[in-house]
């Protein structure tokens, strides 16, 4: 495996459950190194442009309203294999379908609400960091 970057945000739902420590502890205990981290709060547009792939499904306009409900944590985490490596860590979408140990299994309420998301391929993890970070956070 090569060491790769992605990109990964603690839910406004974790961040107000006062679950983000949690969380990071379990991101650096997989073994990933945080490059670069910030608390930020989406606007609507922000909401929509970055859950784009989904306007089409019955659940984005849920989607959007729970994502701008309250602050969230945006980073740049970088490990070997880390684009798979942080879904594993992260558990399935559906809590209820998630491994034991994942953040969505410990945290999760349901299949909205869900603590946490992580780029699910190269282009998306590029794509994502390139939302929240400049080049210059990155280095
Ligand atoms: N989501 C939802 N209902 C669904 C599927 C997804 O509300 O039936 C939300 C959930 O917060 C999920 C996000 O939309 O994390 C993006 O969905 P995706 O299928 O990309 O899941 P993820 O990559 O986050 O596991
Ligand atoms: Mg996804």
């Amino acid at each position: 495996m090569s060491v790769e970057r992605t990109f990964s945000m603690v839910k406004p739902d974790a961040v107000a459950a006062g679950q983000a420590g949690a969380i990071l502890a379990m991101m650096e205990k997989a073994g990933f190194k945080i490059l670069a981290l910030r608390m930020t709060r989406l606007t609507e547009a922000q909401a929509q442009a970055f859950y784009a792939v989904h306007r089409e499904r019955p659940f984005f306009s849920g989607l959007v309203k729970f994502m701008t409900e309250g602050p969230i944590i945006v980073m740049a985490l970088e490990r070997d294999g880390a684009i798979a490596g942080l879904r594993e860590v992260m558990g399935s979408t559906n809590p209820a379908n998630a491994a034991e140990g994942t953040v969505r299994k410990r945290f999760a309420a349901n299949i909205e609400r869900n603590c946490i998301h992580g780029s699910d391929a190269p282009e998306t993890a590029e794509a994502e960091l390139r939302f929240f970070f400049n080049t210059a956070d990155l280095l």
